[in-house]
């Protein structure tokens, strides 16, 4: 069989970077995956799961190895991504956005906090999380209203955050707030808000069906006290840095879109070529075949933008606009794609047992997940003058 486009990918790695990578399909596939449906259907976060990825290596991959982590491109952590997704979009999202949370206390965390969070991150003992969205901002983030005054050399936080991974468990939240009310970016500093501090407020998670696992959730801070070696990144540097990590995120999230597609569309060719209707297997009915020649088709196409948004990363080049393109390619069509798969399976691809559900769930959270589909659009349209003269 020809190569798909993450053999091709893959083969660009070196040896020790796709050690990882079998590392991370193994663990998905023996932990995660027997796992996910009892997660889902419990509303149950899998801490003991996530830090047995953490002593897998799995949740420090681009942590740098003066800190603990494997040192190795943002490729080999997209991939791993991929592959959790697979299997549990859910898991993969909450391991992930705890590695977020440990690579940023590693890049700007003070000596303090890096000594007082870093290496119980790096073993799950606590867990990590982004704290952007609030009830009233999500894809306006310089409109947040939670607020940072200035108490002598201290912050005190006050306000609420909303739909954060993991902050039905986190202790450590990558917080950002307004310094200055009207100002938008310039004013918007990054704060380390631990929850066993005084003046943090836990709310209940909220329901999400197919991505309960993530424990999607949020908090309320009353006169939370920051002192300055939680502060990770002042007014001016903050939204920037913000700005910088999301491309990661939107790249990311497309490769966890594509991992769903692959599962979905591995399962409905699987049955496929068992089901027989009209004396022959399903997938030899045109119709059917068609139709999941189609899915195969964006899968490899919405690949193709995700491993070029992570080659340029890689090489630190701006992927601004190649992020926007592979997320908005994930947001139009993960949803369509895996409808098709479902509706290859028949009744069964309505159950759970089959796993599709979850996977339905996963496709239109990755239409919000790290900015909406719209957003996206946006963000292309500002490169449009690009497409303007012919050359
Ligand atoms: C699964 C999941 C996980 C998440 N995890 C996190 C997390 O860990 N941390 C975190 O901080 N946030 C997280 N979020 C929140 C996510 O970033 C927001 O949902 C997202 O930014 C959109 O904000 P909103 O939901 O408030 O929608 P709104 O901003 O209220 O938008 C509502 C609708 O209006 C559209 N819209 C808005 N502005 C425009 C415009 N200018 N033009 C056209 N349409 C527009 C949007 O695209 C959307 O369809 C998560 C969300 C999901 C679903």
């Amino acid at each position: 069989m020809a190569r798909t486009t993450t053999e091709e990918f893959d083969a660009t790695l070196a040896p020790d970077q796709r050690a990882v990578i079998e590392r991370a399909k193994a663990f998905a596939a023996q932990v995660v995956a027997p796992a996910a449906e009892d997660w889902e259907t419990r509303a149950h976060y899998p801490i003991d799961a996530m830090r047995a990825a953490c002593a897998e290596g799995l949740a420090a991959i681009e942590v740098p190895r003066s800190h603990g982590g494997l040192g190795m491109p943002f490729s080999v952590r997209l991939r791993v991504a991929e592959e959790f997704a697979r299997h549990d979009f859910a898991f993969g999202f909450a391991l992930i956005n705890h590695h977020n949370a440990m690579a940023r206390i590693a890049d700007s965390g003070s000596p303090e906090a890096v000594e007082r969070y870093l290496s119980r991150m790096m073993r799950g003992e606590i867990i990590g999380a982004s704290a952007l969205s609030e009830p009233g901002a999500g894809s306006d983030f310089a409109e947040i209203g939670c607020r940072a005054t200035r108490d002598g050399q201290d912050w005190v936080l006050d306000g609420a955050k909303r739909w954060i991974c993991s902050a039905a468990v986190a202790q450590v939240f990558i917080t950002y707030a307004q310094t200055d009310p009207g100002t938008r970016g310039p004013g918007i500093g990054c704060f380390l808000v631990d929850a066993t501090a005084p003046g943090f407020e836990r709310e209940a998670p909220q329901r999400m069906s197919g991505i309960r696992a993530a424990g999607i959730g949020g908090f309320r801070l009353h006169a939370h006290r920051v002192a300055p070696d939680h502060a990770l990144e002042g007014p001016g540097l903050a939204f920037k840095a913000a700005l910088r990590s999301v491309n990661k995120a939107r790249v990311y999230v497309a490769a966890m879109a594509a991992g769903v597609i692959e599962a979905s569309l591995a399962r409905a060719v699987g049955y496929g070529q068992e089901r027989r209707t009209f004396g022959r297997p399903l997938v030899e009915h045109q119709g059917l075949k068609w139709s999941l020649a189609d899915v195969a088709t964006t899968l490899e196409a919405l690949r193709g933008l995700v491993y070029r948004g992570a080659a340029m990363i890689d090489r630190g080049e701006d992927a601004q606009l190649a992020a926007a393109m592979a997320k908005k390619y994930c947001g139009d069509h993960t949803i369509g794609a895996v409808a098709k798969c479902v509706q290859a399976m028949g009744a069964l691809g309505m159950t759970s047992d089959g796993g599709l559900p979850r996977q339905m769930a996963a496709a239109k959270a990755v239409c919000y997940a790290d900015g909406t589909t719209e957003i996206m659009n946006e963000r292309i349209g500002a490169f449009l003058g690009a497409y303007a003269a012919p050359r």
